[in-house]
């Protein structure tokens, strides 16, 4: 009840002095930080991308090996938008508390690539990315760029040499996470003094642990979200709002 009658302005002066009291901060993101930027939440089924196929089943492992091409027609509008997005206020604030030294890394469930865009140096794409893609027959690795963009205009599955399907390195449902990119955020997660999620419902694993990984530390929370996550009765700080409105106006107050 109390954060209900909490105005935004406090909250946010909150979240700015909990960032500057901390050591070493980190940062979870998830589909929020990105829909500002047009890019739907795939796992929501209001993305519209559920209306012919359902994605837990196209885009998954398992049907990529038996029919990739399946696969391809419904990634292509998602892919469209992700190779021309751009980063947005959110992304922006937060590559500018990387540069202050404010945040050491951040770890995210987003494949677009978008912190990069935006300056953003410590990484963690715990869910893969689209800049490269694997043959999944010789393993063979290549950048993805051109061949999106090939695809975006034939619509075919990208072909290797040897003959085999080359598969985006966005992990897709059923597949193993990056082991060492997991292990680098578990320890980002049980390091840090101070976890900020934003953007993240914290409804899928691994993102879903990693504030309880970095309480055990003893570390405080900052969640920015539209939408309540379960972790939101053991957050110091909860802000049920627009991250590409609420993270620039904490950086702001924070020291240069
Ligand atoms: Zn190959």
């Amino acid at each position: 009840m109390e954060q209900v009658l909490v105005s935004l302005e406090d909250q946010i002066e909150r979240a700015v002095d909990l960032i500057r009291r901390a050591h070493y901060a980190v940062a979870l993101t998830g589909a929020g930080v990105s829909t500002p930027s047009g890019i739907p939440d795939f796992r929501s089924p209001t993305s519209g991308l559920w209306e012919k196929d359902n994605p837990m089943v196209v885009a998954s492992i398992t049907s990529f090996r038996a029919n990739p091409q399946v696969f391809y027609n419904w990634l292509r509008p998602l892919a469209e938008l992700i190779l021309y997005a751009q980063p947005n206020p959110a992304h922006l604030a937060l590559a500018d508390l990387e540069q202050r030294g404010l945040i050491k890394a951040i770890i995210t469930q987003n494949i677009d690539g978008l912190h990069q865009k935006a300056g953003s140096r410590c990484v963690l794409e715990v869910h893969g990315h689209m800049r490269q893609a694997t043959c999944i027959r010789c393993y063979k690795q290549v950048p993805a760029n051109s061949l999106v963009a090939r695809f975006l205009l034939t619509g075919e599955a990208p072909c290797c040499e040897c003959g085999g399907v080359f598969k985006p390195d966005a992990i897709l449902f059923g597949e193993q996470l990056p082991v060492r990119v997991l292990n680098r955020a578990i320890a980002e997660a049980r390091r840090c003094d101070l976890l900020l999620v934003a953007g993240s419902s914290l409804h899928v694993v691994p993102a879903a642990d990693i504030p309880f990984l970095a309480a055990e530390n003893g570390a405080n929370t900052i969640i920015v979200n539209l939408e309540p996550t379960d972790f939101d009765p053991r957050a110091d700080l909860v802000i049920h709002g627009d991250v590409a409105e609420v993270l620039p106006r904490i950086v702001e107050l924070l020291p240069g």
